[in-house]
């Protein structure tokens, strides 16, 4: 089963929906912490309830190569085998391909790529993808796509994404005569316009239950990403589910949900928390930093959290600087609620008819606390004039190796 239903807004603009699947309902806009393994680092199933997780992200191709989605068929499928009973989202491989470089040759039939674990070559084909996420169990599975990096040609991105919805359409045929998955399309066709234009037209003639947009956050400026996700929405259909796939800081997600987002995920609040980087309500912090060594106020005094209720910031800094894994798990809890928080205040404001003020006051704490943070350098100082400082992050899509 899998429905969505649109509950405010519409096309273009912020908007709050539904998305029921087997494994129960969640609301949008969504954010999914990473389990690319079959589990969120650091986290357990239980904590990710008690932090009001409502879906995760898994990823095909780390799965596929270890333990192989056999074992998990065999097993109970996914769900069973890593202890969730929410939904899951699994990424279709796609983004993993492009990062092996050398590794891999891409054909029409295909990837033929040497897997980073041993060396092996598999070949993985549009068809496969869907049947392994069939086996998986995923409440909601991604086509293969071709991802390309940035730079790259028009005529180079013309070709990825003319092969990309080739392999949309296989991947269809195998859901409608095969294996019944829910199967979202990506839309690629790099920084260019007219590329990202066909490309959603096309897909949208095919008929998809949900759409992403894949490709983005890879190289290019922050404008061009946004101005990119402001020409592919409005051409989606209102009532199905839009994904912005791999990109997260809290300013990613406030200005992709204000042009009409409604799904995220991104390794960012849990890779950053075990790096002792977490977020606040007034940006991030360096949790070793010396000024936090006598710091007996929480992270956040406004977060609910457990980490929050029950730890200083000294605490939390002697923990991370000793390695003991507590620093890890304290700081993840942390970060994802940070995420789970941000999603429900940006839902409340839709609701109430506020985001655009909410979407003021956010980007105006963070650029405050980026010239605290970083003024005694300069530098920081300056790049957060720019604006550049706020947006930092990486790529990140459904991969934490
Ligand atoms: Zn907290």
């Amino acid at each position: 089963m899998f429905s969505f239903t649109l509950e405010t807004g519409a096309g273009d603009g912020p908007r709050c929906g539904r998305l029921e699947t087997d494994h129960g309902t969640v609301e949008t806009p969504l954010f999914m912490p990473v389990g690319t393994q079959g589990a969120v680092k650091a986290l357990s199933p239980e904590d990710l309830l008690s932090l009001r997780v409502g879906m995760i992200l898994a990823n095909t191709y780390h799965l596929y190569l270890r333990p192989g989605h056999r074992i998990i068929e065999r097993l109970g499928g996914l769900h069973r085998f890593m202890g969730w009973t929410g939904p899951i989202l699994t990424d279709s491989g796609g983004y993993q391909v492009l990062s092996l470089g050398a590794l891999r040759r891409i054909s029409e039939e295909g990837v033929l790529f040497r897997s980073h674990l041993d060396g092996a070559p598999h070949m993985l084909t549009p068809e496969d993808v869907v049947r392994i996420q069939n086996a998986l169990g995923s409440d909601i599975g991604m086509v293969l796509d071709e991802c390309i990096g940035f730079p790259c040609t028009h005529g180079e991105a013309w070709e990825a994404m003319e092969r990309t919805l080739r392999w949309a359409k296989r991947s269809l045929k195998v859901v409608r005569e095969e294996v019944p998955v829910t199967l979202f399309a990506i839309v690629q066709g790099g920084v260019y316009a007219d590329l990202r234009r066909a490309c959603a037209e096309e897909l949208c003639g095919m008929d998809f239950p949900g759409y992403a947009l894949g490709g983005l956050g890879v190289g290019e400026t922050k404008e061009k990403t946004f101005e990119t996700v402001e020409t592919v929405t409005p051409l989606l259909p209102p009532q199905s589910p839009r994904y912005l796939m791999g990109m997260g800081t809290p300013l990613d997600l406030v200005e992709a949900v204000a042009r009409g987002v409604d799904m995220f995920d991104c390794v960012l609040p849990t890779r950053n928390g075990r790096n002792g980087t977490l977020f606040t309500r007034f940006g991030k912090i360096q949790i070793r930093n010396s000024r936090y060594a006598d710091d007996d106020g929480p992270i956040d005094p406004e977060c609910g959290c457990y980490t929050c209720r029950n730890f200083s910031r000294a605490y939390l800094r002697h923990l991370f600087l000793s390695r003991e894994l507590l620093a890890y798990r304290l700081n993840s809890i942390h970060n994802v609620r940070f995420y789970q928080d941000l999603m429900e205040r940006m839902r409340g404001a839709i609701r109430a008819g506020t985001f655009p003020e909410f979407r003021r006051n956010l980007m105006e704490n963070l650029e405050r606390s980026e010239e605290e943070e970083e003024a005694p350098g300069g530098q920081g100082a300056q790049r957060s004039r720019n604006g550049g400082g706020l947006w930092q992050g990486v790529h990140t899509r459904s991969a934490e190796g």
